[in-house]
């Protein structure tokens, strides 16, 4: 699997540590036959990819608590 294994700090108390996998965006190619044009290639942008996979061990949030709170805030 691609991505890698990022600690990120809790959002709420800032004192635990919360493990997310982060597979960082990537463009891929898919092939499109078009009527006009023939076979077409065509790039597709995957968006980055978080996992959380802990919650907060220090103020007990769970995984999603802290992913909404981190999307809110801009962090993932
Ligand atoms: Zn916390």
């Amino acid at each position: 699997m691609r991505g890698e294994p990022v600690e990120l700090a809790c959002p709420f108390c800032d004192k635990g540590i919360i493990l997310c996998w982060h597979i960082p965006s990537s463009i891929s190619q898919k092939n499109r036959s078009s009527a006009t044009f023939g076979k077409v290639r065509e790039k597709v942008r995957n968006p980055d990819v978080w996992l959380i996979q802990s919650g907060c061990s220090v103020c007990k949030k769970s995984a999603e608590e802290v992913e909404k709170e981190l999307r809110k805030k801009n962090i993932i």
